[in-house]
Formats: structure tokens, sequence, C-alpha cells
């Protein structure tokens, strides 16, 4: 579903993304971690090209990502992006947060998309809070609406980055609870985040990046228990 191959990023003199070779195929849930500046969230907004690359190739769902243009705009519309903040409209409502992009890019009818809108609410479990603007809801609700803006698109594959790190607490819960249903749905999903019972329940794969390589790619079992590198033995020793 979504290749990279000898993907290679540079930020001026500070090389981010050394020969990325990854895929995730349809349907897995690849949980990538890694600390704090190797690479993460570059690698996530390189797929839909929120980041352009040097060198290398990225597919999505089998078609090349071009660089730019109409084409771009296509397939970006496949991958939707979660982000640590839940960057929503805030002068629009919920719903007509959810039923936007369907609109304006999908060429949706209104009141289609508002229904279609409204059944994405109900599966985040936040029907009710359709009228209400973001500052209005609380940040665990806040992220749901941004996970149900993404959804609306029909994505092909979900990118989330860090999407619980913002919340409090209490609020985790039902951020993960919503993406565990998702990962349980055969949704292709790419996730960075420091949730560790996450990456154990959902995941099918664990990706370990440093210094902006990908230095192991395992099951999350063989991950936790026998990581194979010593940085990676170093970050799970500073983590759990
Ligand atoms: P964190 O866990 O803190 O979110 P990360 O693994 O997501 O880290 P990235 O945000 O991908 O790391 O950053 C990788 C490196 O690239 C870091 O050294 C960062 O400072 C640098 N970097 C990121 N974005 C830019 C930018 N727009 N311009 C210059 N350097 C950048
Ligand atoms: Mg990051």
């Amino acid at each position: 579903m979504v290749r990279m191959s000898a993907v290679e990023k540079h930020f001026g003199d500070l090389h981010v993304l050394r020969t990325i070779n990854l895929e995730v195929a349809s349907g897995q849930v690849v949980v990538v971690l890694g600390p704090s500046g190797s690479g993460k969230s570059t690698l996530c907004r390189t797929i839909n090209r929120l980041e352009p690359i040097d060198s290398g190739v990225i597919e999505v769902d089998g078609k090349v990502l071009p660089a730019e243009g109409r084409e771009l705009a296509r397939l970006r519309a496949d991958v939707g992006m979660v982000f640590q903040s839940f960057n929503l409209f805030a002068h629009k409502t919920i719903l007509e947060n959810v039923a936007l992009a369907p609109i304006k890019v999908r060429k949706t009818p209104k009141a289609e998309a508002e229904k279609r809108g409204m059944e994405l609410l109900e599966r985040v479990g936040i029907a009710n809070q359709r009228d209400k603007y973001p500052a209005q809801l609380s940040g665990g609700q806040q992220q749901r609406a941004a996970i149900a803006r993404a959804l609306a698109m029909r994505p092909k594959v979900m990118l989330f980055d860090e999407p619980t790190s913002a919340l409090d607490p209490e609020m985790v819960n039902e951020v993960l609870d919503v993406m565990t249903g998702l990962a349980k749905e055969g949704m292709t999903m790419l996730v960075v985040t420091h949730e560790m019972g996450f990456a154990r329940r959902a995941a099918h794969r664990v990706i370990f990046m440093s210094d902006g390589e990908i230095v192991e790619d395992s099951t999350p079992d063989s991950f936790f228990t026998a990581p194979k590198s010593d940085r990676a033995k170093d970050f799970l020793g500073k983590i759990l």
C-alpha cells in the first residue's frame, strides 16, 4: 500500500532520512518508535509530500507520488493524516470540519457529505458534539473529530504522528480505542507513538528509527522482548 524505496532527505547539512526502504502492506499497522529527532515525523510527512524528498521513490497504492500538481493533490487525498495538534478549523463546527474536504475536494453533495460525516462522528463517539466549535470540545474529543475528518476522505492509508501526546492522560485511551478499532477493521496505518500498550496490542510491526535510519523492523513481541541493536536497547531502557 505504501512503498518507500531508497528515500533520502536532508535539511541543510542534516541527513534526516537515510536510505529509507519501507513497505507497508494493505491492512498492516506499523508503529514507528525512536528517540526525539530520529526522523519519525519527517518520515510521515514525506508520505504525503508535506515534505519533499531529495531522492528515492514513494508509492501509495501502486502509484508514484509526483512532486507537485493535480495528480499529487489527488493522491494526497488517499492519505489521511492526524497530528499531535488537532488542526481543526476553529471557525467551523465539528460536523462542518468533517464534511468540508469531501465537499470541496471530492465534490460530494453537501447532504451526502453531512450524512457520512454524522456516521463518522457516531463511530468516534462524538455525534452529540456536531454543532459545537473545536474550542468547546475536550482535547480527546477534538482529536477524535480530527480522525473522523481524515476518514471522511475515505483514505487508503492513515498516518498518525503522536496523536495522543498533547492529551491529558485521561483522554489518551478514548483516542487509542478509536485507533485500535480502525486497526481491527483492516485500515492500513503508520503510527508514531510513545504508547507502548497500543504498539503491543495493535501493531503488526514495529519500526525503530535512530539518526534517520530504520535500525529495526520486527514484530512488537520480538522488538520489546529481544531488541537486536544497542540503540534500541538503550531506547527501551529509557522508556520502559
Ligand atoms: P520527535 O520525537 O521530537 O517528534 P522526530 O523523530 O519526529 O522527533 P523529526 O521531527 O522528523 O524527528 O526531525 C528529524 C530532524 O530533522 C531533527 O533533528 C529536526 O531538528 C530536524 N528538522 C525537522 N524539521 C525540520 C525543518 N523543517 N528544518 C530543519 N530541520 C528540521
Ligand atoms: Mg516528531
